[in-house]
This record gives structure tokens, C-alpha cells and sequence, in this order.
């Protein structure tokens, strides 16, 4: 911006220039204020003015005078109507004057005022032109329409596998595009399909970015990225045509990959924007799909895309031949953790008291980018005491400033937390294992989610299944219950981490109830009036489709249902009070467990 100021202020100067040399060479304005046409005619009547010379101008019929008085002094005297002058000289019997031609024109000398604009503005265009090609971010003026991609191929800044560090699965499964992208041949051969499109799915500073380059780097192709946000400008038809030039770049860089990071940004479901914003972003995504869909399956380009949004990620873009692999990034666990202060820590001298093993167990919940920047904070107030070592008091200090930062996204939490939140998920876990209809437990984990849950138990992604069995519901509300149950066996309190799961099950307990009819003290009668709940205000009015009597019913019946599924819990988790205490210990342990980890506990 400044530098954009310091240019601006250079071209009026130029223009100033040009105007003051235009008012130079034009005479005309130099006139001579005291002296005027009134004192002239007085003294020619006096006597006074020996000769004169007149001077016409082309443009009759001004002109100038130059006048020589008796007394050797002279005068210039710009005049409006030589005639006139002429004229009052002849009256007054004045001879001694002299008229010059009307001078011919100098062509050369009449242009240059008006060469001088040009020039002026020809090096204008120059600089400006020349700007525009060094100055990258400053030349929006000049190439609209070209993407701004940057390409990076330079070897030494090439980050490559080891330094991401953690992320074991997520590497292995980039590593087939790697091996792709080094030899296609050697794919292309068999006829296998490589993935076209590659989405990185997790929340902010997990490394996706990183993961990305990384691939590149480790296949030592170059490497386009651009941001989502690139792409969406003012100007209608600018996006797509980004898009068309990012990809006709990439073709002739081919193997090479195009990142494009935050895609939410362009990718966003179509037809949800507001006002004339989301035809441009329909434009740019219709164009990215055109694209992806355009360039043959085995051609070298590999394009990858990050986002923490998929949930408002437009489906076409997950269909085969587009983004048809997804790769979740998630928070690190324990051991992540510690790799990834391991890799930040390489070039920062540490005290021999820094144990970063201990300070992996502490930040449960903590990203890539949040250990990066503890580490950071630490080296910054090492600095600030002018010692050679990080200490871990420089560290414990940073905790406090990153932890407070970081505070909304990862919470830093305490070990008596961590303990309750892992017996609680094993609660969960074990029942989703133990119940025919549910489960079975793909993972189960303690790091906290961005989201403020303190861990999560995830069944294998369910089956399409067109109905739920009352059998089923009444499982999954036992389940629900699993993580109260579990605090309440091992703890002599229960805490407040369980309101989720209590209003889970509360709503579907109360939907079998009023909705689905499996309740025989109430029948089969729907007094469930919430999907047609427009107002707000209905529900605070207490209006209802039904009377006390069937209100009272509908309570009792939602509380036994509860009550029951309760004690099913508590039986089965007492009854498996060993692998509770088993599933809790190696979570508090490891952070995240596996399936397979979790079943074992079972033999
Ligand atoms: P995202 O794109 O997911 O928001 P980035 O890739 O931009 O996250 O990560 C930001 C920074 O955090 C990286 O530059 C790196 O310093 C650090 N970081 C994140 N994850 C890791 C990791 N797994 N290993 C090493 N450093 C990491
Ligand atoms: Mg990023
Ligand atoms: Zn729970």
C-alpha cells in the first residue's frame, strides 16, 4: 500500500511538470501587471515612447507590443485587438512603429507542449506495466483473470514426510499418491485409477497444509497452491477464469499437484449464497468440476484440497473422478504429540529440566499449530531473559499464554478431568460393544474436540437401514447412558459432562413415545406437534395438542423407558467392571484407541 502511495504521488509530480512547462512555453500568460494600455495610450500622447514594434499574434486579432521609451526604458504590452493599437497610433500622428508578419508556425515547437503529454504518459504506462510483472500482490491491476497460484519447485524448501510428524495413517495413505506421482508409469501399465482429487478433512492447524506440500515434496513434483478464497472476487467470471488458467498451468507442469486450500470457500453447497455473491462462487465451482472432470484419470495431476468444513462442502465435488478420496486429519494423541514437539524442538537448544514427553501428557487436545506456537512462546521468552537454553519454566510460562489463547479450541484440561472422561467414554464404548444393534466401536478417544465434547465414542458408520427397531432405540438410549453410569460406579460424584447424552436420550425416549407409537400406555397416537412448530413463541405459550392426563401419561412413560435403560447399563457395565477399568487406563494412555485395541480388552 505505501509503495503504491509513493507511486501515485511520483505521477502527479510528473503531471505538475508537464503542466508548468505547457505554461512556460505559452508566453502569453507571462503579461506584465503594471504596466497596461491605458498608460501606453497616455504616454504616446505625451510623447514619451520612441518606438515600437508590433508583434501579431496568429490568432488575430491579439498581439504584443514592444515599446522603447525616449528615455531608453522599455515595456512589454500583451494587447487584445492589434487593429485598435494601430488604429490609436495613427490617430495620435505616432509613425515610429514597425508591424512584423504574423510569425509562420513552428510546427515542432507548437507539438511539443502536447509530445510532452504523451511521453509522460507512455512512461507512466511503463512503470506501471513494469510493477505490475515484479511486484506479484500488486499487480491485481493488470492480470485479473490469472490464477494465483504459486508454484513452488525449489528443492531446498521442499518439506517432505519427516518433518510432519505423528499423522501415521494419514501419511500411509498419501503415500500410494506419492509412489503415483514419481512414476506413473508404473500404474498406468496395470490400468489402475489414481485419484484425481484428494480432500484433507480437519480443524484448523492439524497439518493439512503441511500433509499437502509434503506429498509434493516427497514425490519432488511441483506443487501449485492456491487459497479458496482466491477465487472469489468482486468480479463475476474472474474466479472461473482462475480456475481455467490455475489448471492450464498445471497441465504443463504435469506430475505435479494443485492444492487448493481452503475449498469451503468456493465449494460451498450451491444454490444455499445470499444476493448476487453466490453466482460468481457457482461460476468458479462449475468451472473447478469442468476441470477436474477434463483432464484425463492418469494425466499427472493430482489436486488436493483442504478444508474444516465438509459439512457444507457442495456433494458434487465428492463424486468418483472428482475429490473421490477423503483423508480425516485429526488432533494429535499422545505420542503425536510428543513427535511433533520433537520436530519443533530440533532447532531450538532445550534445558536438560525441558521434558517433552511430560508436556505431550499435558496438552491433550493441543493441534501441530498450537505445540508449534508453545515451543515459540518459549523460545521468545527464553530470548527475553538473554539465555542460551529454553527452560522448562520458559515453557510452563508459555503454556499459560497459548493455553489461554487456545482456550476455546483446546481446552487444557486436568488430569482428574481426563481420568473422568475416560471412564466415561469406556461407559459408552462397552455398550455399544455388548448390545446386539448397535456398535461396533470404530474408535474410541479423550482428546477434546474442538467442539467442547471432552472425548467421543464412534460406532463404525452405520448401515443405510430404513428403519430402527424399537429394540434398537431403546439399545442406543442404554448406551447414552453408558457414560453417567460408568462416573457414577467409579467416582462419588457425578459430573455435568453427561448433559449431552441424557438429552440424546431424553428426545428419542420421548420420540418413541409421541412419535412412533411404542409405547402401549399412551398408543398409538401422534402427539408429537414439533415438526410443525413454526413460531417460536408456540412452545413458550404451552400450547399443546393434548390435555393433562395424556401430558402425565407421556412423562411417566418417556421416565420408564429411561429408568429401565438405566438399569440395563449399570448391570452390564457392573458386570464388566474389569475392562472398564481396563478400556479407561490404556485410554488415559494412548488417548485414542482402535478397534481392534478395544476388543482385545474383551478376552
Ligand atoms: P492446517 O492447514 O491444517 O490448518 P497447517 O498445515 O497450516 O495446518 O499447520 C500449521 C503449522 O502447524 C505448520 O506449519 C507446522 O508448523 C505445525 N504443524 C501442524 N501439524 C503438524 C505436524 N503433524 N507435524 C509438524 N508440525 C505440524
Ligand atoms: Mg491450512
Ligand atoms: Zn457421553
Amino acid at each position: 500500500m505505501k509503495k503504491n502511495y509513493r507511486g501515485f504521488g511520483f505521477y502527479v509530480l510528473l503531471i505538475l511538470i508537464v503542466v508548468f512547462v505547457w505554461y512556460l512555453l505559452d508566453g502569453n500568460h507571462l503579461s506584465n501587471s503594471t504596466y497596461n494600455y491605458t498608460q501606453f495610450t497616455e504616454e504616446i500622447d505625451q510623447g514619451e515612447i520612441a518606438f515600437v514594434e508590433i508583434h501579431p499574434n496568429r490568432e488575430v486579432p491579439t498581439g504584443s507590443l514592444e515599446i522603447t521609451r525616449t528615455d531608453n526604458t522599455d515595456e512589454t504590452l500583451y494587447v487584445s485587438n492589434v487593429q485598435e493599437v494601430r488604429q490609436m497610433m495613427q490617430d495620435a500622428d505616432f509613425t515610429a512603429y514597425v508591424e512584423y508578419d504574423v510569425p509562420a508556425e513552428n510546427w515542432l515547437i507548437s507539438l511539443l507542449p502536447l509530445l510532452l503529454v504523451f511521453g509522460a504518459m507512455f512512461i507512466l504506462f511503463v512503470i506501471m506495466n513494469n510493477q505490475a510483472a515484479n511486484g506479484g500482490g500488486n499487480s491485481k491491476m493488470m492480470n485479473f483473470g490469472k490464477s494465483r497460484a504459486k508454484m513452488t519447485t525449489d528443492e531446498n524448501k521442499q518439506v517432505t514426510f519427516d518433518k510432519v510428524a505423528g499423522l501415521r495413517e494419514e501419511k500411509e495413505e498419501l503415500q500410494e499418491i506419492v509412489d503415483f506421482l514419481k512414476d506413473p508409469r508404473k500404474y498406468t501399465k496395470l490400468g489402475a485409477r489414481i485419484p484425481k482429487g484428494v480432500l484433507l478433512v480437519g480443524p484448523p492447524g492439524t497439518g493439512k497444509t503441511l500433509l499437502a506440500k509434503a506429498v509434493a515434496g516427497e514425490a519432488a513434483v511441483p506443487f501449485f497452491s492456491i487459497s479458496g478464497s482466491d477465487f472469489v472476487e468482486m468480479f463475476v467470471g474472474v474466479g472461473a477464469s482462475r480456475v481455467r488458467d490455475l489448471f492450464e498451468d498445471a497441465k504443463k507442469n504435469a506430475p505435479c499437484i494443485v492444492f487448493i486450500d481452503e475449498i469451503d470457500a468456493v465449494a460451498r453447497r450451491r444454490g444455499t449464497g445470499m444476493g448476487g455473491g453466490h453466482d460468481e462462487r457457482e461460476q468458479t465451482l462449475n468451472q473447478l468440476l469442468v476441470e477436474m472432470d477434463g483432464f484425463g484419470v492418469n494425466e499427472g495431476i493430482i489436486v488436493m484440497a483442504a478444508t474444516n468444513r465438509v459439512d457444507i462442502l457442495d456433494p458434487a465435488i465428492m463424486r468418483p473422478g472428482r475429490f473421490d478420496r477423503k483423508v480425516h486429519v485429526g488432533r494429535p494423541d499422545v505420542a503425536g504429540r510428543e513427535e511433533i514437539l520433537n520436530v519443533h524442538a530440533q532447532n531450538k537448544p532445550l534445558a536438560e529440566d525441558v521434558d517433552l514427553q511430560q508436556i505431550a501428557r499435558t496438552t491433550a487436545g493441543f493441534t501441530g499449530a498450537d505445540l508449534e506456537n508453545l515451543l515459540n512462546e518459549a523460545a521468545i521468552y527464553a530470548a527475553k531473559d538473554n539465555r542460551e537454553y529454553i527452560k522448562h519454566d520458559d515453557i510452563k510460562r508459555a503454556f499459560v499464554k497459548v493455553g489461554i489463547g487456545a482456550e476455546k479450541k483446546s481446552r487444557v484440561i486436568s488430569d482428574k478431568e481426563k481420568r473422568i472422561t475416560a471412564f466415561h467414554e469406556a461407559g459408552h464404548a462397552i455398550l455399544f460393544h455388548l448390545l446386539p444393534d448397535v456398535g461396533p466401536v470404530y474408535s474410541v478417544s479423550i482428546i477434546p474436540t474442538g467442539a467442547g465434547a471432552a472425548g467421543y465414542t464412534m460406532p463404525l458408520p452405520e448401515k443405510d437401514e430404513m428403519f430402527r427397531t424399537k429394540g434398537q432405540m431403546l439399545q442406543e438410549i442404554t448406551v447414552d447412558l453408558g457414560g453417567r453410569v460408568a462416573e457414577e460406579l467409579i467416582f462419588d460424584d457425578i459430573t455435568t459432562g453427561a448433559s449431552q447424552d441424557i438429552k440424546q436420550a431424553t428426545e428419542l425416549a420421548k420420540a418413541m413415545v409421541t412419535k412412533y407409537g411404542m409405547s402401549e400406555n399412551v398408543g398409538l397416537i401422534n402427539y408429537n406437534n414439533d415438526d410443525d412448530e413454526v413460531f417460536i413463541g408456540r412452545d413458550l405459550a404451552h400450547t399443546r395438542g393434548y390435555g393433562e392426563n395424556v401430558a402425565t401419561r407421556i412423562d411417566q412413560e418417556v421416565k420408564r423407558i429411561i429408568d429401565e435403560c438405566y438399569g440395563k447399563a449399570k448391570t452390564m457395565i457392573t458386570e464388566h467392571d474389569d475392562v472398564l477399568h481396563r478400556c479407561a487406563e490404556l485410554l488415559l494412555e494412548k488417548e485414542k484407541i482402535s478397534r481392534e485395541e478395544f476388543e482385545a480388552l474383551f478376552s
